[in-house]
């Protein structure tokens, strides 16, 4: 425990380990199999995972797959290769909730017997008005006082399958005027002839998140069950299940702030809708806050795991600005990614005082705070590529790089001076005629003159083309609305740049190491990548330029 963040649940670990209440500590992550993981998720994979790591504990993976309607295989397999990505691994200790569907129904048969719960006939919207208000107290349902028979014989038929969805469900026997809504006769079973992905059609009920999550969790001898804060209201309702059944442990509930992003929306169902209307390319588009898009995108999961370290974990919800998780990624990719050079928008420079059909192999260090990440070859010759926003005809004043008349360094290579802008009919400037003064070699000028602009080139021959995807926050609002989310997204979360030029070696690399095209960013090949077109996603550009 000793470099890890400290906080109030690892506190409650600590002292549980000292005064011998569990000897061995066992956390759990409990996603739904209904979408994939988000950056939210890693926040919970990290305390869950982390605590389990610090304290020689254990963390089990289980899904909570009671909701068979919005459940996929898909989704089963993405979340285990997302949890493995991040750097976690539950070892042998992969659950399901659907192992214990037996169980759970013994159970409830259990609480039948104790007069503990009861079949309604009502339907929902009958059960959600006499469940009542914060401020009203609930109306019993008049199926409250049924016999312990004619509820068991009910629960039967429905598990048989013999009525339609919607028609009945079992409800715990609380206290419908109960404060905590949650007590008001909680619903534990519901109808649903559906197809569920481990079970088939087995089953014609399943378990409420309630009834399933607290059951699981003991049977699992879960120690210290972490949720988030909209739980809070539900623990009253976890104790009181864990009371009436013959659960073999009791495990405890503790609640923590979700993650909440600026400029970010993280709830699965604004996602799915997001892949399901098109606004993406899917889970794993770049500008998806998933776990898949970070992925994709070219975040190190390093990265993800110090961000999640600084925010920390704490009891109040709050919003993190999403440039903090930004700085993660650049602070981690400043030092591991090697340097390379490509031009985004290319305009064509021809040396005039350059030999035709002459190159040269020029010397450039791949890491600029590294020398062992050591050097490679560019090639330069008489055609030339530069940034187009790099040259301007009528500069001003505080514009320093390549104009008529001035002159600037050429990255590695030489100073260039621009002697004209050649433009085409509709005005545009197309090429500009340089000169080299071939003495700079290496940058420097042996006479000493300055220049006030050093910019990244490629040559034209020895460059290869590659499209560049610029990604900007996928939500123009800092707070987007989950309600009306289609109105906050931004129509400029995405840039293509179809006539890139990178070099050779970089083209031809099929790792996924992310590289600095020096000047621009930080950039990963995409698997959009096809022989001889390169695809390049940006991670993220040098400086936090984005509108705040
Ligand atoms: P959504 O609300 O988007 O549907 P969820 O909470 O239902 O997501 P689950 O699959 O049930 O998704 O979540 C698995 C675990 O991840 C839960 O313990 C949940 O509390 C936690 N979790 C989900 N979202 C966040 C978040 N934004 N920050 C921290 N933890 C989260
Ligand atoms: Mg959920
Ligand atoms: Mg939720």
């Amino acid at each position: 425990a000793a470099e890890a963040g400290r906080d109030f649940i690892r506190d409650i670990v600590q002292a549980d380990l000292d005064s011998k209440r569990h000897n061995v500590i066992v956390t759990r992550f409990p996603p739904e199999p209904n979408g994939y993981l988000h950056i939210g998720h890693a926040k919970s994979i990290a305390l869950n995972f982390g605590i389990a790591q610090e304290f020689a504990g254990r963390c089990h993976l289980r899904f909570d797959d009671t909701n068979p309607t919005k459940e996929e295989q898909e989704y089963i397999d993405s979340i285990q290769a997302d949890v493995h990505w991040l750097g976690y691994d539950w070892g042998t200790d992969l659950f399901y909730a659907s192992d214990y569907f037996e169980r759970l129904y013994d159970w409830a048969e259990g609480l039948i017997k104790a007069d503990h719960a009861y079949v309604d006939d009502q339907s929902q919207e009958e059960i959600r008005v006499k469940r009542g208000t914060l401020t009203e107290p609930g109306k019993n349902s008049p199926f409250r006082e049924r016999t312990a028979e004619e509820n068991l014989d009910l629960f039967r038929r429905m598990k048989a399958g013999e009525f339609p969805n919607g028609a009945r469900v079992l409800r715990a026997k609380i206290d419908m005027a109960s404060g905590n809504i949650n007590l008001r006769d909680p619903v534990l079973y519901r109808i649903l002839h559906a197809d569920h992905p481990r079970t088939g059609t087995k089953w014609s009920i399943y378990p409420s998140y309630d009834y399933a999550h607290g059951q699981s969790d003991a049977i699992e001898g879960i120690t210290h069950s972490i949720c988030t804060l909209e739980f809070e209201d539900h623990r009253p309702l976890y104790e009181w299940l864990l009371d009436k059944l013959p659960v073999p442990s009791k495990p405890r509930q503790y609640e923590f702030a979700r993650l909440n992003l600026t400029y970010t929306l993280l709830s699965k169902r604004v996602l799915t809708q997001l892949v399901r209307d098109g606004h993406v390319s899917g889970w794993d588009d770049p500008r998806m806050p998933t776990i898949a898009g970070l992925k994709r995108r070219g975040v190190p999961p390093a990265a993800v795991r110090e961000f999640v370290k600084r925010i920390g974990v704490a009891k109040a919800n709050s919003v993190v600005d999403v440039g903090m998780l930004e700085f993660c990624i650049r602070e981690h990719l400043n030092k591991t990614s090697q340097r390379r050079m490509a031009v985004l928008r290319p305009l064509k420079v021809v040396i005039e005082n350059y030999p035709e059909g002459q190159t040269e192999e020029l010397e450039a260090v791949n890491h600029p705070d590294d020398p062992a990440a050591g050097s490679r070859k560019i090639s330069f010759g008489r055609e030339l590529y530069i940034e187009q926003d790099d040259f301007m005809e009528n500069p001003p004043k505080k514009f320093f790089r390549l104009s008529p008349g001035t002159e600037v360094r050429l990255r590695y290579a030489y100073f260039i001076k621009c002697r004209e802008a050649i433009k085409n009919a509709a005005g545009e400037v197309v090429e500009l005629r340089c000169t080299y003064d071939p003495a700079t070699k290496g940058g420097n000028a042996p006479d000493g003159r300055k220049v006030k602009a050093t910019m990244h080139w490629l040559s034209a021959a020895q460059s290869v083309p590659a499209e560049i995807r610029v990604y900007n926050q996928l939500f123009a609002n800092p707070s987007p609305s989950a309600a009306n989310f289609a109105a906050d997204l931004n129509p400029q979360s995405l840039e293509i740049l179809p006539d890139a030029r990178v070099e050779p070696a970089v083209a031809a690399d099929n790792s996924n190491e992310v590289i600095q095209f020096e000047r621009q960013g930080y950039f990963v090949r995409d698997k959009d990548s096809a022989p001889g077109k390169p695809v390049f996603n940006r991670t993220i550009g040098l400086r936090d330029t984005f509108a705040k």
